[in-house]
């Protein structure tokens, strides 16, 4: 007998950067779960369009909105009409995030400023705006902020990018703390390695060989899976799980 987990059915569930890789994986998963899910992109309209086309083939719900994370003023009328349209917001899900690399001598306040404000900046003004809505959710509001294995262990060429990552580390627990008089879970998943075009674009054939050897499962995460962690979170059977780092990488930080 095929039997579909329902455990979202009835929840609002909005994912940023949701058009590709780890966040369309994250939407496909909630939205099997029976959420409906609002899929957030910024620029790539047909991928998130693409998003929105699997999950309704599969009897699922789900919408496309654009914004960009880092501005705040779009960011914050775009989830307030979403909240109102779709009679609140459940599950947040800070996912959207860009990934320059250079080494730290040579960082331009440029370099600097956009990926702070995309992974950091993105992350606390979409959950101030959306924890309004999820506040109001208690015990089933959620929000899970993707972080990284390099916020937690740095990286070569990678300093602004793990402060960022850092940093979202930070504010889950801080909003952890803050929302748990009213039921609300607050998590960050820190993935490793995965598979998308963030990664396909970035590194060499050697790189990504000399990376695989140093992960005890030898071999590079798939998007489903930082998703299924995710989905677990999102689901009631997480409700006494707050302010933690759930690590997805293949063994790479034990
Ligand atoms: P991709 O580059 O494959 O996808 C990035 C997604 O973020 C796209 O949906 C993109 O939208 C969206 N996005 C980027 N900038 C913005 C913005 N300003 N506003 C709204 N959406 C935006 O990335 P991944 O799937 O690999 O990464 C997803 C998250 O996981 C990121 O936070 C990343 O840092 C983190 N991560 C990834 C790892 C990996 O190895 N891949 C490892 C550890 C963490 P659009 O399609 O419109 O451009």
């Amino acid at each position: 007998m095929s039997h579909q987990p329902t455990g979202l059915s009835g929840r609002i569930a909005l994912v940023t950067g949701g058009s590709r890789g780890i966040g369309r994986a994250i939407c496909i998963a909630l939205a099997e779960h029976g959420a409906k899910v609002v899929v957030n992109y910024t620029s790539r309209k047909e991928a998130a369009d693409e998003t929105v086309d699997i999950i309704e083939s599969q009897g699922g719900q789900a919408i496309a909105v654009k914004f960009d994370v880092k501005n705040r003023d779009e960011t914050s009328a775009t989830i307030k009409d979403i909240g109102k349209q779709q009679g609140g917001i459940d599950i947040l899900v800070n996912n959207a995030g860009i990934a320059i690399n250079g080494l730290m001598m040579r960082v331009k306040p440029t370099h600097f400023d956009d990926v702070i404000n995309v992974n950091l900046g993105g992350v606390m003004w979409c959950s101030q705006v959306a924890s309004s809505f999820i506040l109001k959710a208690k015990e089933h509001g959620r929000i899970i902020n993707i972080s990284s294995v390099i916020g937690e262990i740095g990286n070569v060429g990678q300093s602004v990018y793990s402060a960022s990552k850092a940093g979202v580390i930070g504010l889950t627990k801080s909003m952890a703390r803050e929302f748990s008089s009213r039921g609300v879970c607050v998590n960050a998943v820190a993935p490793g390695l995965i598979e998308t075009e963030m990664i396909s674009t970035q590194m060499s054939e050697d790189m990504r060989q000399t990376t695989i050897e140093q992960i005890p499962l030898k071999r590079i995460g798939l998007p489903q899976d930082v998703a299924g962690v995710v989905a677990f979170l999102a689901s009631p059977s997480a409700s006494y799980i707050t302010g933690q780092v759930i690590r997805v990488n293949g063994g790479m930080l034990m």
